[in-house]
Formats: structure tokens, sequence, C-alpha cells
């Protein structure tokens, strides 16, 4: 329900809130919580026969295939395990296109003919799943009366139990394909180009002398911004709750200006919620790090410390859910939307990225020695290179309707992808470039600009805040992709780049040294050539100012600045030929998610379109009309009695109502159009030039409205109301 007495209401219960007891028994210090609910390889080394265990290691460290037989042993162990933890049911986890999280639960019980039930869970239960999949987004890649899809066992993501109020259910995180193996989901694509990117750095490395580069892979760390309001408010806003964001609102006289809130105190409250979502992740083996206020008021960020990729990234999924989950408790509403309040900063996933080996460590870490630096150049290069030739690739999976408020909008890095790497780093490569000019081994120039980089400090003070993709002294930072979205996506797409970098990196190398080319020149030469090709991405400067947009377009960048422009990086010959080389996704896959991710942007935009035209027409033009009533009553009485009635404001009150209904007028008209596009493109397109700004216009009337209206009329909380009352 929404009006002025609603409102009101819901002030007066967020005044009085008081959270839920916390229980009076001393909390259990988090490292005996840690991974309590998790079927970790602690608990597998415990409760597995020493074979069985061994083999499913080899699995989870080496890749190799799993036996049957191991499964069963495996599932018996896992049910008597999360049946001591009281679950009642498992759940087959899978990551749908849509990029949230499914789940398909089963009970552990089945009926055994007496009466009685016997829990019931073998290899192949575990292993496999097939729930009905008719309802995923498929982008055309199941006909609907080719319901099936399967889930199957990711036996390198450990199974958990999840604790709910109404019971507990044992988790087992899977891909999820279609009956002819194709991926309908995310985690297949960032399982297969983590196995493409070892590859191709284990050839690297063998290149550098390490024998036994041991297993790769790359590692994230995501940063989660979000913001909490209390649910009352929630509640009263219907663009909120089917939108995730605002779609009108004033701004609050005092907004994020004074940059006050920025790792301000903590409210008590938000405190207690922050301490519980913490305790939660740790039972799920989420080891969640950081916490404090970011830039905007009502905002907050939470990063777990990094895991490899795909671990890390169905982390991320839970975290998400229990946020909100845990939110829910307190009365709160978690909002992971990328821009949930025009004005106000929006909420980034900056992304952590690094690669690292078992035996040879954090590969973007600059090291110590010679050898490691000139190593550690290489690598780095190769992010470079692949940065530069994928930037487009890299603009379209951190694209979708929620992200575009928010990137090239002065808060967040602008929609043209380019690398910061420091004055240090930047300087070393200035090195090389020229080292490259010279030729001349003899002087010794030639390995020198390899050999001798200064150490680099792991936190340099040098931050820019307005690159998309920084470096950060042993890592990457991709602060692109937006709050709500899965890491999936960009991980798959910077693993499978860099993987095609490492490969021509190593191609070079090994052509060189046969030829007989000294390896360190040939280092010289291979990172010579990739600043010479691909040195155009580097840009340390101010990625928000408007001579960058200039300077990108002149060195040749692509500015993707909507969805709209991003998505169809996927039907480039460039990026079909990347997935499908290093078998991360074939091209009917890769239509596939084109496809979907278009259909969403329609979809989102299209409820973004009819949420505004209803907010306007039953909830804003009604209080508007009221207040002008109200006005123009006021002004009859006066000159009835003879007195002088100043019309200003019921002139301008009578402007807004005008301005809106010719917004709501054009916005229907809009909506009435939004037929008979030809491909889903033009849907895509059709709705971000049409939808866009008919509803800007109407926003513009019905926020001038709420500046004038008498509040007790207005019947949606104000900005000021959701942003600093909790
Ligand atoms: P900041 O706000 O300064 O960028 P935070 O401490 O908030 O940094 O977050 C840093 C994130 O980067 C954490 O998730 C952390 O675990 C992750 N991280 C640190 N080192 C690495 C690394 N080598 N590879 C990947 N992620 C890393
Ligand atoms: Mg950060």
């Amino acid at each position: 329900m929404s009006d002025a007495a609603a409102r009101r209401r819901a002030i007066d219960s967020v005044t009085s809130y008081t959270p839920p007891a916390v229980g009076d028994g001393p909390q259990e210090a988090p490292g005996d919580l840690f991974g309590r609910n998790v079927f970790s390889q602690s608990v597998m080394k415990a409760r597995l026969p020493k074979a069985v265990y061994k083999s499913v290691m080899a699995t989870i460290e080496h890749g190799e295939r799993l036996d049957p037989e191991v499964a069963d042993v495996v599932a018996t162990a896992m049910k008597d395990w999360a049946i001591e933890r009281g679950a009642s049911h498992y759940a087959h986890v899978f990551y749908p296109l849509t990029g949230l999280t499914a789940e398909k639960h089963d009970s552990f019980l089945e009926p055994d003919g007496t009466g009685a039930s016997i829990a019931e869970f073998a290899g192949k239960t575990l292993v496999q799943g097939e729930p009905d999949a008719s309802s995923f987004p498929n982008g055309g890649l199941r006909q609907t009366f080719e319901a099936r899809g399967y889930t199957g066992w990711d036996v390198t993501s450990p199974a958990y139990v999840m604790e709910t109020p109404t019971g507990s259910t044992l988790c087992i995180p899977t891909v999820f394909i279609s009956w002819t193996g194709e991926a309908l989901d995310k985690k297949t694509p960032i399982l297969r180009s983590q196995q493409a990117l070892a590859k191709q750095a284990q050839r690297v490395l063998r290149l550098f002398g390490h024998e036994n580069p041991g297993s790769v892979s790359s590692f994230a760390g995501a940063e989660q911004e979000y913001f909490l309001i209390d649910r009352h408010f929630y509640f009263s806003r219907p663009d909120l709750v089917s939108a995730g964001r605002t779609l009108f609102g004033a701004p609050s006289p005092k907004g994020q200006e004074f940059d006050d809130h920025y790792f301000g105190a903590i409210p008590e409250r938000v405190l207690a919620f922050m301490l519980e979502t913490e305790r939660e992740l740790f039972k799920l083996g989420i080891p969640a790090k950081t916490r404090h206020n970011e830039v905007a008021p009502g905002q907050f960020e939470i990063a777990p410390v990094f895991e490899k990729a795909n671990l890390a990234t169905d982390h991320q999924q839970l975290l998400m859910v229990t946020l909100r989950r845990v939110a829910e408790k307190y009365g709160m509403e978690c909002l992971l939307h990328e821009k949930p309040f025009a004005g106000v900063n929006g909420s980034g996933k900056h992304v952590n990225f690094s690669i690292g080996s078992t035996t040879a460590g954090n590969l973007l870490d600059p090291g110590h020695t010679p050898h490691d630096n000139a190593q550690f150049l290489v690598f780095c290069a190769a992010v470079i290179r692949a940065v530069h030739r994928y930037g487009g690739l890299l603009r379209a999976v951190v694209a979708s309707s929620r992200n575009d408020h928010r990137l090239g909008a002065n808060e967040a890095p602008p929609a043209i992808i380019s690398i910061f790497l420091g004055e240090q780093l930047m300087d070393v490569f200035d090195q090389i470039a020229k080292g490259g000019a010279t030729q001349s081994k003899e002087k010794g120039t030639l390995i020198v600009g390899v050999d001798t980089i200064p150490d680099l400090p792991s936190d340099p003070g040098d931050r820019n805040r307005t690159s998309p993709f920084a470096f950060t002294g042993n890592r990457f930072e991709f602060r692109a992709p937006g709050s709500s979205q899965s890491i999936a996506g960009p991980l798959t797409a910077l693993n499978t780049a860099i993987a095609e970098s490492l490969d021509f990196i190593a191609t070079e190398l090994e052509e060189a040294v046969g030829a007989g080319t000294d390896f360190n020149a040939a280092v010289q030469i291979v990172l010579q050539g990739i600043i010479a090709d691909h040195g155009n991405v580097i840009f340390n400067g101010d990625g928000y100012g408007e001579e960058w947009q200039v300077e990108a377009e002149a060195r040749g960048l692509l500015n993707l600045r909507t969805t709209v422009d991003a998505l169809p990086q996927f039907d480039t010959p460039e990026v079909k030929e990347l997935f499908a080389t290093y078998e991360v996704l074939n091209d009917r896959e890769l239509a596939s998610r084109y496809e979907v991710y278009l259909e969403q942007y329609v979809l989102s935009l299209a409820v973004e379109a009819k949420q505004t035209l209803e907010m306007a027409k039953t909830l804003i033009l009604p209080a508007g009309l009221r207040y002008q009533g109200e006005l123009a009553g006021q002004g009859a009485n006066l000159k009835a009695v003879g007195m002088d009635f100043d019309s200003s404001l019921l002139d301008e009150v009578s402007g807004l109502v005008a301005d809106l209904r010719s917004g709501i007028a054009a916005l229907e008209a809009g909506i009435a159009g939004a037929h008979g596009a030809e491909s889903t493109l033009d849907e895509a397109r059709y709705a971000c030039d049409t939808f866009l700004p008919a509803m800007a216009t109407v926003r513009e009337a019905a926020d001038g409205l709420e500046h004038v209206v008498a509040d007790d009329l207005w019947p949606l909380p104000t900005y000021q109301e959701m942003l600093f009352v909790l």
C-alpha cells in the first residue's frame, strides 16, 4: 500500500525498531564456525576410505575423471554427514543464465513399501540430476519440448548444508547442461575456461624453467557493494519491489556531498546484520573479511578473501543470497541493484583477479629477483594484450540495463575498457619499449629492461579509481562488473582471453628459442611487440574526463555506451573464434547467451516502463491533482471573501501536472509501439531509444511535483527517508 499514511507508519516503525535479541550464550569464535556446514576436504579425509579420498582429490586437483564406484562411496558419506546436521533434503544447485541461483530440492526419504522410510542417496543421485528445465532461459538452444536439462556434480566446489528457519538442506553445486551436453548455465564455461588458462599458463611456465608448473588457476576476490533500507519503505515502493531501483524520487536536500558516510560509524542495527551475515558466511566456508560504509548514505561493502575463480563465483552467489536473507531478518532489504537511487553513487562488484600456480605462486606478483620479474612481465603483458584485443568482450560481459546507469556516470569506470598500470610499472614497460628501439644487446640495455624492475610496493599509493581495469600491486582489479551480476561471465572472458595471449606468447617463445634465439632476448622481443601493438590500452589518466572520450576514440578503443551497443560483441568473428578455439563456448552456446542477454534487457526495460506508467498514473498524478484541487479551492475561497490569491504555486503545480500528463501519454504510446521488431536486437534498441527517454520525461515532471506538493499528500517514501532513516 502506498499512501501518505503508510509513509508515516513506516517511519514510526523504523524509529521504534528493535533488532532480534542475540543469543545469551557466548558467541562462538569465528575459527570454530568456519566451514562448519561444508563437506570440505578435511571432512572427506576423515570420513572416506583412503583410496576413495585420494581418487576424489585427483579429480578436484587434476581434473581426473570420477569413478562411479567412488561416487557411490562419497554419496553415502555425504548423506550421513548431512543428516547428522539435520538435513532432510538435498538440492542440486545450479546457475542458469538469469545470473541467479536455482535449486532443485528432493527428499532423502523414499518409502520402502513397509510404511517405513529409508534415506536413499546413491552415487548416481549425487552425480546427476534432472530438473524440469523448461522455464530457464536457453536462447533457442533447446526447444521447449526438449525440456530436459541435466545437472552434474561439480566436484571442485564443496557441498554444504544450508540452514533455514524451516529446515536444513544438503546443497550440491552442479553444472547445468542440455541433453546434447551444451552449457545452459554460467558454471560450465568458467570451468572450461579455467582448464584453457591452466594449459597455456603451464606452457609459459615450462619455458621459464618450471619443469613441474603445478596446477594453475585464476583467483578472484570480489568486493560487493550494496544498499540497506528499511523494509517498510521497501514495500511502499512498487518500483523497488518490481525493478529493484527507484523509478521516481527527487534528490534529498542532503545527499552524499559531504562524503561523511564513507568509513563513518556503522549504525547498530547494520552492525548486528553484518556480524550475523559474517557468521552465516563463515559456516558456509566463505571467508568474508572487510566491512565498511561506502560513499553513498545507506551503502556498504563486504569482500570475501580471494579463492579459485570458480569457487569464488559460487561463493559470490551464496553471499548475495545470504545478504538478502539476513537483512530480512533485521527488518531491512538489501538492494543489490547497480543504481537503486538516481543522483547517489551506484554499486559495483570489483573483481580482483590473479593467476596462481601451486608451485610458482602468484604469477602477477612482481617478485624480487630478475628471473621472477621477467616472468611477471610476461604474464602482465598477456593481460594487457588480452584486455586490448578483447576489450569489447569485457564490456559486453558487464552489460545489463542496470549497469548502464552506472558505467560512464562519473562515479564508476567509463564504458571504455582501458588498463591502469601505475607510474612504476608503466615506467618499466616504457624502458622495455625503448630497449627495443636500440636493439643493442652488447650495450646491455636490451635485457636490462626486463631484469631490473624496482620492487613494486604491493599496495601502491597511486590508486586510480576511474580505471575499469587497474593493476593494484599483485593483481588486477576489474571494476566494471555490476553489484547484482554473477562474476562467472567476467571471469570466463578474462580466463579465455588471457589463455589466448599466453598461447600466443608461448608459441612465439618456443619458435624463437627453437630457431636459436637466446631465451631472455626472445622474451624481450615478445614484450616489445606486445607493448607496440597493445600499449594503446594503457591509460593512467582521469577516466572520468571528457578528454579521455576523445583520446580513446583516437586510440581506436571501443566506447560501447549502452548494453545494446555492447552485447553484439558476442556476435563478432573474433569473439566466436576465441571461445571456440579454447573450447569454452561453441557457436551455438555463445549465440544462445547473446540471445538470452538481449531478452533480459528487453524484459527488464519493459517492466520498468510499465511500472513507471502505473506509478505515474495511479500514485503521482493523483497526488498532483489533489494538491492542484486544494490550491484551486483555496483560490476560489479567497476570491469569494474578496481577498487576493497568489496563483504562482497553483500555476507551477498545474504546469507540472500538464507535463506529467503529456509524459504519460508519450510513454503509453511508446509501450504500445513496442511490437513488430524484426529481431531481439531491434527490440532492445527500441526499448533503449524509446522507453528510457520517455521514462525520464515522466520522472522529471514527477520529481518536480515531489518538490512542491504538500508532504502529507505525497504517496511514496522519499530519498531522504529511505537513505537516512535506518
Ligand atoms: P580495496 O578496497 O583496497 O580494493 P579490499 O580489501 O576491499 O581492497 O578487497 C580486496 C579484495 O581483493 C579481497 O577480496 C581480496 O581477497 C582480494 N585479493 C587480494 N589479493 C588477491 C590476489 N592475489 N588475487 C585475487 N584477489 C586478491
Ligand atoms: Mg575496492
